[in-house]
C-alpha cells in the first residue's frame, strides 16, 4: 500500500526519497510503482549519498570524472567507486497527488477545478466540488505539526472565510491542532477519508456527507453545511442565508422538531396565524427563498425538510 510512503513524502519539508533509501528500506516494490504512475519523479543527482563502502554508515561527497563515473572520499577506505544510480533522487508529483484527490471528490463534475497554490508547497486550494447537490470548497495541506507551517494556514483560512463549507484535506496528524479553524472548516484526513485502490483514491462520501450534515443529524447546530440560528430566524444552508419572519421562523422550528417532516396543517396552526402555508412564504407574488428548498411538499399535504433526506 502506498499510503504510507505517500503520507512520509508529503510530511518531509523536501517531498523526496534517494534510491538508496529505497533500497534499504524495503520499498522498492511501491516506490517503482509510484515511478510508473507519475507520483514520484526524478529529482537532481544527489551529491551527497551513503559510503557504499562502509554498509551506508556515513555520508560522502560525491566526485565526478566528467564521464558519467563517480567517487567519494571515505575515511576509512580511500577514494571509492560510487554506481550512477545511487545518486538517483525522486520527488513526489504535487501536482500528481492534488488531481487525484480531485478526481476521488469530483467524479461527477464535467470538468475537474485547477488546483491553486495559496501558500508555496503547504497549502492548495482545489476548488468549490459538490456531493449530490451539496456544495463545498477543498484545501489540501502537509506539514501542519511544524508551527511554521500550521500559523500561515490558519491565517490564511481566516482571511479566506467562505460561507460554503469548506474542507481541508491534510497528511499531518491533526489532533493537536485542530482547535482554532474558521466556523465551517472541517481537517480531514487524507487517508482516513480516501484510500488506494487499482492505482486511485476513492473517497468515503460518508465521511463528508456526515460532517455537512453533522454526526447526530442535528440540522441546527452541528453540521458544517446547515445550521440553524436558536430561535430559527436565520439559517445557512451549503452556502447560502436564509432569513425569516416570527411567523415563517415558527413554521420551521415545528418542521424541524417534528423530524422534518410534518402536515400543513400542524405547520400552520404553529404560526398562530389564520394564513395558509403558502401565504406564510409568500411577499408581494414571490415565495420565500426557503420555499421548495427548505420547506417542500410532498403532494399530499405534508411538507418535508430535505435536509434530513
Ligand atoms: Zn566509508
Amino acid at each position: 500500500m502506498p499510503e504510507k510512503l505517500l503520507r512520509q513524502l508529503c510530511e518531509n519539508k523536501d517531498p523526496s526519497i534517494a534510491q538508496q533509501i529505497v533500497d534499504i528500506s524495503g520499498t522498492k516494490a511501491i516506490t517503482d510503482r509510484l515511478i510508473q504512475m507519475k507520483a514520484l519523479q526524478p529529482s537532481e543527482p544527489l551529491d551527497i549519498v551513503l559510503c557504499p563502502d562502509c554498509f551506508e554508515s556515513h555520508d560522502l561527497s560525491v566526485e565526478s570524472d566528467g564521464n558519467e563515473k563517480y567517487s567519494g572520499y571515505c575515511q576509512e577506505a580511500g577514494y571509492v567507486d560510487v554506481p550512477a544510480e545511487s545518486l538517483a533522487c525522486h520527488t513526489l508529483s504535487f501536482d500528481w497527488l492534488l488531481q487525484q484527490i480531485n478526481m476521488a471528490i469530483g467524479l461527477s463534475l464535467a470538468e475537474l477545478p485547477e488546483p491553486i497554490e495559496c501558500i508555496e508547497q503547504n497549502l492548495w486550494f482545489l476548488g468549490k466540488q459538490r456531493i449530490g447537490q451539496r456544495p463545498f470548497n477543498v484545501y489540501f495541506t502537509r506539514r501542519l505539526r511544524d508551527s511554521s507551517v500550521i500559523k500561515p494556514v490558519q491565517d490564511y483560512l481566516f482571511r479566506n472565510q467562505s460561507d460554503l463549507p469548506t474542507f481541508v484535506i491534510t497528511t499531518s496528524s491533526v489532533d493537536s491542532v485542530i482547535a482554532a479553524l474558521p466556523k465551517r472548516v472541517v481537517l480531514l484526513n487524507l487517508f482516513e477519508t480516501m484510500t488506494f485502490r487499482n492505482g486511485r483514491l476513492i473517497l468515503d462520501e460518508s465521511i463528508f456527507t456526515l460532517k455537512l450534515k453533522g454526526e447526530s443529524y442535528d440540522v441546527i447546530t452541528d453540521g458544517i453545511g446547515q445550521h440553524f440560528s436558536s430561535d430559527f430566524r436565520s439559517a445557512m444552508v451549503d452556502g447560502a442565508r436564509y432569513t425569516f419572519s416570527k411567523n415563517q421562523a415558527a413554521v420551521m422550528e415545528k418542521l424541524i422538531e417534528s423530524d422534518g417532516h410534518a402536515h400543513k396543517d400542524t405547520l400552520s396552526a404553529a404560526a398562530n396565524s389564520n394564513q395558509s402555508l403558502k401565504g406564510l412564504f409568500r411577499y408581494k407574488g414571490q415565495y420565500h427563498p426557503a420555499w421548495d428548498v427548505l420547506i417542500k411538499p410532498r403532494g399530499d399535504g405534508f411538507y418535508f425538510c430535505p435536509l434530513y433526506l
